[in-house]
């Protein structure tokens, strides 16, 4: 199939066009470059700059592509950025991800992988998290990423857009390749392991007064190759799966300490770190229920346990340890 992958010179949509080369389909990766990297793209993808917020390029995107269906990663991510600028989450998860919608609707385009999140859950009432939990979003980047996995039932009620929405916990890990490269870098595994790599003299832990076990935030690790699977099994079986959102993540929580533990005892290095305050919009815990995706799409983590996850990011860490090139 050929696929094209918004955000594909990002994180994880750089590393799900990796294994979807893998399996034999043909990539297209569009990206804006403003958090990508050039680099990131593997070399037999298409690459293609362009913005989704310029319905023109994307225009002529779709009408030089043979597209058959896209994995919509694009998108802004940062739960303290969009505390302080809702605006910025709205125009980019929201009204882009319309003007991509609208053009595959014109050019007869009918499949969508949606990257979501475990943020339009909110402060959850049940843990594990199962889907048909309760969305009560607590930040801007939820809220942003729940209207437009609503939108997306909107366009399949009008337009028969087949889509699925994956919602992701907390991506981490890299492929031997590819791995996590912010401008800057906000996301507690890479700060981790800059502090250990002395990167950053020492880091700060935000908040220590949650209801959790050591009183930091509780959440769920889970490796992007098992995420990039999960995409690739809900494109596959897309007919049947139609308009389900699945979780993606582990059902095992780890603490912010726990992960500054386990990374001293991997990299063998010294994590200096202090306990500071709450960063605005975190919940206290997140966790997923996996069942519906091990039920319905015969998913297995594969490279999530904690020590994997830390430990491939840590090999790709000295591989590149200023990241990528450009
Ligand atoms: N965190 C932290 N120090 C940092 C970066 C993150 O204590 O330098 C915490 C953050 O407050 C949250 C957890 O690590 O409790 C995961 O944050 P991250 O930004 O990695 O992902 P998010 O959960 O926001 O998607």
């Amino acid at each position: 199939m050929n696929i094209l992958v918004t955000g594909g010179a990002g994180y994880i949509g750089s590393i799900c066009s990796e294994v979807l080369l893998e399996r034999g389909h043909r990539v297209i990766a569009l990206d804006n470059l403003q958090e990508g990297h050039r680099a990131a793209v593997p070399p037999s993808a298409v690459f293609l700059e362009a913005d989704l917020a310029d319905r023109r390029e994307l225009e002529k995107v779709f009408a030089t592509q043979k597209i058959h269906a896209v994995m919509h990663f694009a998108g802004e991510a940062l739960v303290a950025k969009s505390v302080r600028e809702p605006s910025t989450f709205y125009a980019a998860n929201v009204g882009c991800g319309v003007n991509l919608l609208d053009v595959m609707v014109r050019h007869g385009v009918d499949k969508l992988i949606f990257s979501s999140t475990a943020a339009t859950y909110g402060e959850p009432e049940v843990v594990p998290i199962p889907e048909d939990h309760r969305q009560a979003p607590i930040n801007p980047y939820g809220k942003s990423k729940l209207r437009f996995e609503q939108i997306l039932a909107d366009y399949h009620a009008y337009t028969g857009l087949k889509y699925v929405t994956v919602r992701y916990f907390n991506a981490a890990g890299a492929s031997k390749e590819r791995g996590e490269n912010h401008r800057v870098e906000t996301h507690l595994i890479p700060r981790v392991l800059d502090t250990a790599l002395g990167h950053l003299p020492e880091m700060e832990i935000f908040g220590f007064d949650y209801p959790t076990p050591d009183g930091t935030c509780v959440r769920d690790f889970i490796h992007v190759l098992d995420i990039a699977d999960s995409h690739v099994l809900a494109l596959e079986e897309i007919d049947h799966v139609q308009g389900e959102a699945f979780n993606v993540g582990t059902t095992s929580g780890y603490s912010n300490l726990q992960v500054v533990e386990a990374a001293e005892r991997i990299t063998g290095r010294k994590v200096e770190h202090r306990l500071s305050a709450r960063r605005p919009g975190d919940p206290a815990v997140l966790v997923a229920s996996n069942e519906k995706l091990k039920r319905m799409l015969g998913w297995e983590p594969k490279h999530s346990s904690l020590e994997d996850i830390i430990q491939s990011a840590w090999d790709w860490r000295l591989k590149f340890p200023r990241g990528y090139p450009d």
